[in-house]
């Protein structure tokens, strides 16, 4: 699956440093090409530190089902790869489960080896079960930047053709939608709560999908819990403040399940960069430029897969 080293080294620039941006273009670099990545933000206020960062296919790509599922697998044998051989990158491995109504399975579980089991919390019956890496955003993205040559350059970028390099590659996320002006790109409103662990079980992530109008989710991490949610389209790209009311409703969800979370130590708040169509091409119209955006709310879900795609296109160029 993991391609052999370029036999054509390019000097390469990726803008932005999320996820999608940090995985890209760590792996441009395995691939033995000299990667410069600009991003106007590292860290904090990108929406990859917000996400509870749990592999599982979700939001993301309705009209691109196959090549989602495609980079979802490849990235869920790298991140268990990585938990093993690199535990201060920050992933783990938990038992997922998602709770749906009815019998019928999750639009993404064919080929995951997902099964249908007991669900492990009270008031639902059935859930599927499945591999369910998780990573640590603080600890996550930090590490993809250590693997970095060259220091990140700190800055807004407001034209694509602009940068230097042979190739450009854009991974700006939502940034995207005023950078080209792209339209498809929907933000989803998402809000979290940061809890202490409680007696919650830290090895264990359960979404309750049975109502769409009341999404739920529990993600540990190493020392807190990420509970969840909601993902709702909202104009523009300016993050709307936290509602009180979600994080009343996450939290009298949580005690209907028999989760028993501790105290809630944050709340947060970000926006999913949504396309019913991930961005993954190269333009025609101007072969230096390729694009890598629009993961959704999955973007730590589907990162490796379509970086691999990346370097593969990069490699035909
Ligand atoms: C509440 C919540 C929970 C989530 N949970 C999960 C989960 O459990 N699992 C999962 O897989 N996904 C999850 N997600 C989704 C995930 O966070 C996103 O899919 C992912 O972070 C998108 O990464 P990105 O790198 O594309 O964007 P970003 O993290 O937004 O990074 C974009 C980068 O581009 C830079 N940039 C943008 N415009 C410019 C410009 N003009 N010039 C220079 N730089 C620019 C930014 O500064 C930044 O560095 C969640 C999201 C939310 C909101």
């Amino acid at each position: 699956m993991t391609p052999a080293p370029s036999s054509k080294p390019r000097q390469i620039t990726v803008v932005g440093a999320g996820i999608i941006g940090l995985t890209t273009a760590v792996e441009l670099q395995r691939c033995g090409h000299d990667v410069t990545v600009v991003a106007e933000d590292v860290f904090e206020p990108t929406v990859s530190t917000v996400a509870g960062a749990v592999w599982f296919p979700f939001q993301v790509g309705a009209a691109d089902q196959a090549r989602v599922r495609s980079w979802a697998l490849t990235t869920r044998s790298w991140m268990n790869d990585l938990a093993v051989r690199h535990p201060h990158a920050g992933i783990d491995l938990l038992e997922g489960y998602e709770i749906v109504a009815g019998d019928q399975a999750p639009w993404w579980v064919e080929g995951m080896g997902a099964d249908r089991v007991p669900a492990p919390v009270t008031g639902a019956p059935m859930a599927w079960r499945f591999h369910a890496p998780r990573a640590q955003p603080a600890l996550f993205l930090r590490y993809l930047v250590s693997q970095l040559t060259r220091p990140i350059v700190r800055r807004k970028v407001s034209g694509l053709d602009e940068l230097p390099g042979d190739l450009v590659v854009n991974c700006t996320g939502l940034g995207a939608r005023t950078l080209l002006g792209d339209t498809q790109l929907q933000a989803l409103f998402g809000q979290v709560l940061i809890t202490e662990c409680g007696h919650a079980a830290l090895d264990v992530t359960v979404t309750d999908h049975r109502d769409p109008e009341s999404l739920f989710y529990v993600i540990p991490r190493r020392d807190e819990l990420v509970l969840g949610g909601i993902a709702r389209a909202v104009e523009g790209v300016i993050v709307p403040p936290a509602e009180p009311a979600i994080t009343e409703r996450v939290l009298a969800h949580a005690a209907r399940l028999g989760i028993k979370v501790g105290a809630v130590k944050a709340v947060r708040v970000g926006l999913r960069p949504y396309r019913a169509t991930i961005r993954l091409e190269r333009e025609i119209e101007q072969p230096r430029i390729l694009h890598n955006y629009g993961h959704g709310g999955s973007g730590f879900t589907l990162c490796h897969g379509a970086a691999l795609s990346v370097a593969d296109l990069v490699d035909r160029a």
